[in-house]
């Protein structure tokens, strides 16, 4: 008796629906892009949190290099402009860093803060 695989592989099973593949990109790419943001921001006021926040980086960046290497492809290039964009100068304040934002308002930001009761 010879068992033979070859009448079984008549029916291929999709391992994801489309919609969930795309759901499931769309927040890889979203969370990588955040992701990359904050690990600028950070390394920009040098704490310490951006060594975390760059292995975060890297295992969002390797999930979506393994499983949308396409898109990866793709997205990659504006991501390194985008870090380097939100990367700053440790003495200045970026309006678009959520750190210096933060800061700024801890301080009470403009100089004439209205006090008023
Ligand atoms: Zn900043």
């Amino acid at each position: 008796m010879s068992t033979n695989n070859s009448s079984r592989t008549g029916r291929r099973v999709t391992d994801l629906p489309e919609v969930k593949r795309r759901r499931r990109l769309e927040n890889l790419l979203c969370t990588a892009r955040r992701v990359a943001h904050l690990a600028a921001e950070y390394r920009s006021h040098g704490l310490d949190e951006q060594f975390q926040l760059y292995l975060l980086q890297l295992q969002v960046e390797q999930v979506l290099a393994d499983e949308f290497p396409d898109e990866y492809e793709e997205h990659i290039g504006e991501w390194v402009e985008e870090e380097l964009a939100s990367e700053h100068h440790p003495m200045v304040t970026a309006e678009t860093c959520s750190l210096c934002q933060a800061i700024s308002a801890h301080k009470g930001g403009t100089a004439s803060t209205p006090l008023a009761a």
